[in-house]
């Protein structure tokens, strides 16, 4: 597992500290254990035979957000997210995978009926229990997960609903959609935006049925076997549905899907990367349109997987400058505190990272929040029914729907945009 590469990478750093500047976790903790510095000493002390493979080592090494805002300001271009992967993929190796987890990764991510049929019974069992309710969202009592605000699961998952492909006349290009685990199971409405949008841009729209999980769950916690298992499954699956290319809509699993698999699979998976879009980049990069901008205040927050992880903050905003009226957060690019593995594991701190984020869409003065992942609204969602707000948070897709196709013309005009790189 320790490579010469990886080597390399610990040497680059020069223990200079800015990443303790910028690290959401080391801002909450201070600790130095917890920080991608801290974390770079560790590993340079693993190499030398200091400290050995133990459950601590694990839980520093999993208290890291994998947000990348430290990537960005390192002064000597260290790898870090290299360097952390292949430690938890070490630490895997050499101290297994924790019982549940590996279940789940193993029997359920790579299975959907079985995977579908938890879920199944889940519903039921959320419709059962009695949960305090704010809106949409229910109240988790305390014993289950400490007590945070989660949405319901949707009845009919977007893989079921959508058997088949979304068909339009003439279509100009055809379009694969990768739908990820939240926006599947829960966040249905965003599958529904993207799906209207693309139609309404002459695109036809596949969803293949056999798509898996990203591997994100599995690859946070050094399950390298089944997030392998995984990327090749879903590039046989999109390449068999013969697409132009894939639109995500969810920051984390388009950053997975099109930089894990190359670090996975290497040149092999290029074919399948190099297709992959997050929506809003496709959209901005080949569609030319007019909205009827919708008389709303509406804010936006940067996911940490789109803006340090893609390079993509423009085009959210251009995107919703056209669809409503927009204004800024402070620091709208600052981590919400969420997160999938980071979540569950320290759902204190995230609440702690959170309450900034909370306080600035608050400030903003916006009665909605947008953002671009699913993970993301999920963590708004929990921060904002905690404090009682009625902001809601909602996909840039699903306002750009809105002005697109839905709205009364509340604003006079509509503003066409040059398209840059059409491709009709
Ligand atoms: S910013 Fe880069 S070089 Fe400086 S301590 Fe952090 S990881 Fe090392
Ligand atoms: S990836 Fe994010 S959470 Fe992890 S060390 Fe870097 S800044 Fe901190």
């Amino acid at each position: 597992m320790i490579t010469q590469e990886w080597e390399t990478e610990i040497n680059k750093c020069a223990r200079c500290g800015k990443c303790r500047s910028v690290c959401p976790v080391f801002i909450e903790t201070g600790n130095e254990s917890m920080v991608a510095r801290g974390r770079i000493s560790l590993a340079d002390a693993l190499r030398n035979g200091e400290i050995f493979h133990t459950e601590l080592l694990r839980d520093y090494l999993l208290s890291c957000k994998k947000c990348l805002r430290c990537s960005s300001i390192c002064p000597s271009g260290v790898d870090y997210d290299f360097i952390i992967q292949t430690m938890l993929d070490d630490l895997a190796n050499h101290l297994g995978i924790w019982l549940i987890p590996r279940i789940i990764f193993r029997l359920f991510l790579t299975r959907r009926w079985l995977f579908n049929l938890i879920l199944k019974t889940a519903i039921t069992f959320q419709q059962l229990i009695p949960l305090k309710r704010q809106g949409t969202m229910r109240h988790l009592p305390f014993m289950f997960m400490g007590g945070r605000w989660i949405p319901p699961l949707a009845k009919k998952s977007v893989l079921n609903k959508y058997r088949n492909t979304k068909k339009v006349k003439h279509p100009k290009m055809r379009v694969g959609f990768y739908v990820g685990c939240l926006i599947n199971y829960v966040y249905t409405d965003i599958a529904d935006a993207v799906i209207e949008v693309l139609n309404h841009f002459g695109t036809e729209v596949v969803i293949p049925r056999k798509q898996l999980c990203c591997g994100i769950p599995a690859r946070s916690l050094g399950d390298a076997k089944t997030a392998r298992r995984l990327a090749e499954t879903n590039i046989t699956v999109f390449e068999k549905a013969n697409v132009d290319f894939i639109i995500t809509a969810c920051a984390t699993c388009g950053r997975t899907l099109k930089r894990d698999y190359h670090r996975i699979l290497g040149d092999h998976s290029l074919k399948f990367t190099d297709k992959v879009y997050d929506i809003s980049e496709f959209i901005e990069k080949y569609f030319p349109y007019a909205t009827k901008p919708l008389n709303t205040k509406i804010t936006y927050h940067d996911p940490c997987h789109l803006y340090w992880g893609q390079n993509i903050s423009k085009q959210p905003r251009d995107i919703l400058r056209r669809s409503a009226e927009f204004q800024e957060m402070e620091n709208p690019e600052r981590c919400c505190g969420g997160g999938g593995v980071f979540n569950l594991l320290h759902y204190d701190l995230s609440l702690k990272i959170g309450e900034y984020k909370a306080t600035a869409i608050e400030q903003s003065g916006a009665e909605m929040v947008a953002t671009g992942c699913p993970g993301c609204r999920l963590q708004i969602e929990d921060l904002l029914a905690a404090r009682g707000s009625e902001i809601k948070c909602t996909h840039t897709i699903q306002i750009l729907r809105d002005a697109l196709l839905k709205a009364s013309p509340v604003k006079a005009c509509a503003r066409p945009r040059e398209a840059e790189g059409n491709v009709f």
